[in-house]
């Protein structure tokens, strides 16, 4: 199926035939896809201190947590929505492998609740999602990172910007140590031949972050480019 008529599809089926809730299977309303009303007020929000990463801290705010610790990140400031577990998982999943583009949207409602990443998004001068190599892109019809920087670009003001390309088809990330991961994403960025994002500064939009890895490897070769700062926003943190 085309990504348009995916779309269309998953627009219409959500207007005409209210669906399960992808998380506990109970009814949804039309309006508030693909979660219940109760699966929406349990997310795995991340609460109380975090360093400026994201990560949760168990310390006090203005600490760096480990990993930030072992090395400093090209990233400024991150945040993510939640932890990657329970419905927030089963939200990535919809909008990533089962073509649940609404997703999307309102998943950007709830990070721009967020106050963390709505001070990110006013830092910022423009959005940028964090590119699939586009041998992927065309399996999956879309990039699900793509998705998300569109769908808060409209509730912030912010464009997205499409410099940023993935040269190198990196093997996926999921059963990768942390130094594997590393070596995975080196020098599979490219920025394009525009230039409007010299001194700017953005912020990278993926769906879920893991060691930082990805992001830190996009931080790097945007500021290399000329773009003066690089924050990050993404759905899921897993640990
Ligand atoms: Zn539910
Ligand atoms: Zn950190």
């Amino acid at each position: 199926m085309t990504l348009f008529w995916t779309r269309t599809w998953d627009a219409l089926a959500g207007a005409l035939f209210p669906t399960g809730c992808v998380s506990c299977g109970n009814l949804v309303a039309a309006h508030d896809p693909p979660l219940c009303q109760k699966c929406w007020n349990q997310l795995p929000l991340i609460a109380g201190a975090q360093c400026r990463c994201g990560a949760p801290l168990h310390g006090a705010e203005g600490e760096d947590c480990g990993r930030c610790r072992r090395g400093r990140s090209p990233v400024l400031e991150g945040a993510s929505l939640g932890t990657y577990a329970g419905p927030l998982r089963d939200c990535v999943v919809a909008l990533k492998y089962r073509g649940r583009h609404r997703t999307a949207a309102r998943l950007s409602v709830r990070i721009l609740e967020s106050e963390r990443c709505r001070s990110i998004l006013k830092a910022s001068d423009a959005l940028v999602a964090v590119p699939l190599h586009p041998d992927r892109e065309r399996g999956r019809g879309f990039n699900q990172a793509h998705l998300l920087a569109n769908a808060l670009a409209g509730g912030c003001g912010r464009p997205v910007w499409s410099g940023l390309a993935r040269t190198r088809n990196t093997r996926t990330q999921t059963d990768l140590s942390a130094g594997e991961r590393r070596r995975n994403v080196r020098d599979a960025f490219a920025v394009g031949a525009d230039a409007a994002l010299k001194g700017a500064a953005v912020t990278l939009v993926d769906d879920v972050t893991t060691t930082g890895a990805t992001l830190r490897e996009c931080a790097a070769t945007l500021l290399a480019h000329g773009v003066r700062e690089v924050r990050s926003i993404t759905v899921a943190r897993a640990e």
